[in-house]
């Protein structure tokens, strides 16, 4: 088959390396001309976002899907209505791209997802009692378009953009959940994974499985899931972010329609990784299973503060000393502060274990430039 995929960043390579030792041809679309997949796959350097480049790039294509979701959803559907497959959905894509559809989408179908407020304009009567949190309608992306709103005097930051304004949640833990739904009708779900954020960069930092959890809230997620994969009527692999609060109950943060990043730590801690699972998808085949062999964790690589250029990795030779720990780099060659550049995995076996050498990991490497 002739795949397409919109975005030719970590997600997409990730993919293709997963996905070569079947028998299919990769093609990418991307602005950047040293984009991750440019050497690795059929490659086309241009805007996913342009119409008619996103049309020319999919018409020959037998499945288009996206490693990125701001992408141009309308040419997709046109593309779809040629009779391309397209995967996920337009439909689910456009709803996701945009804060405001996806927050009613949670709504209509009693996905639990914090109360919120719809702000089209500054004058907008702002009933959401504080503190909020307001998040852009679109454009947002690794925390960026989201700030807290604490006290009235916060108001005269509020962002004037169409954007959504929820309640902030009192978080206790931040999880995420991978699953996987093929045009069969076939779904799969992979196991639950907490994510452990940097504070300072807004960016995920560990990411670990399993996550021990009580009946109740394992519960809350599945049935979180079972209505979420009711609801798209569409085939995709879908990353579903989540809130514990700190009286256990579980909120939807956000859902994104593609690979994730929370889901690296299954390229060798689960028995499947979501990488093979995208690929079963995208070819409609029998899914796989998600099983978890042993605790896993994972460490985003990113750009130190204070340096830019070429990069350097500093400590990998530790780390490759180092017994079931696992060095993913992306083909990136220009670092900057905060750019996720690669990751590491982790086996351990206990929690204790895996912490432990996420921490020694984490101190041993360093993203740093020439
Ligand atoms: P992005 O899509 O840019 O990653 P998110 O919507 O995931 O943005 O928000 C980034 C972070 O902000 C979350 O991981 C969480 O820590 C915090 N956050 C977002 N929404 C809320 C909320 N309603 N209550 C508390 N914290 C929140």
């Amino acid at each position: 088959m002739k795949i397409g995929i919109l975005g030719g960043g970590q997600l997409g390579r990730m993919l293709i390396q997963s996905a070569l030792k079947y028998d299919d041809q990769f093609y990418t679309l991307d602005p950047a001309s040293d984009a991750p997949c440019h050497n690795i796959s059929y490659f086309t350097q241009g805007n996913f976002n342009d119409y008619e480049t996103v049309l020319n790039f999919g018409k020959d294509k037998d499945v288009v899907t996206i490693e990125i979701e701001h992408v141009n959803a309308d040419a997709l559907a046109e593309l779809e209505s040629q009779g391309i497959k397209i995967v996920p959905n337009p439909h689910i894509i456009k709803t996701i791209q945009q804060k405001i559809l996806q927050k009613e989408f949670y709504k209509i179908h009693d996905i639990p997802s914090p109360e919120f407020q719809i702000i089209w304009n500054s004058d907008e009567k702002i009933i959401m009692p504080l503190p909020f949190v307001q998040k852009m309608n679109t454009g947002g992306y690794d925390g960026k378009g989201v700030q807290v709103i604490r006290t009235e005097e916060d108001y005269q930051h509020l962002w004037t953009e169409p954007s959504v304004i929820e309640s902030l949640v009192d978080i206790d833990k931040e999880l995420s959940v991978i699953v996987a739904r093929n045009e069969s009708g076939e779904t799969k779900t992979f196991p639950v994974t907490e994510m452990v954020a940097d504070p300072k960069l807004n960016l995920l930092d560990f990411n670990i499985c399993p996550v021990f959890l009580s009946e109740d809230i394992q519960r809350q997620i599945d049935s979180i899931t079972e209505k979420f994969l009711n609801a798209i009527h569409s085939p995709g692999l879908f990353a579903i972010e989540l809130f514990l609060d700190k009286k256990g109950k579980v909120w939807v943060n956000e859902t994104a329609p593609r690979l994730h990043n929370s889901g690296h730590q299954s390229q060798e801690g689960n028995a499947n990784s979501q990488f093979e699972q995208m690929y079963r998808v995208i070819k409609n085949l029998p899914l796989a299973d998600t099983d978890i062999i042993t605790y896993s964790g994972m460490l985003n690589l990113v750009g130190a503060e204070g340096y830019a250029g070429k990069v350097i990795y500093e400590g990998m030779d530790e780390v490759l000393k180092l017994p079931k720990t696992y060095i993913h780099l992306y083909g990136k060659t220009e670092t900057k502060p905060g750019r996720k550049m690669g990751h590491i995995n982790v086996l351990a076996d206990s929690r204790e274990e895996l912490m432990e050498k996420l921490i020694k990991v984490k101190e041993m490497v360093r993203v740093i430039a020439e």
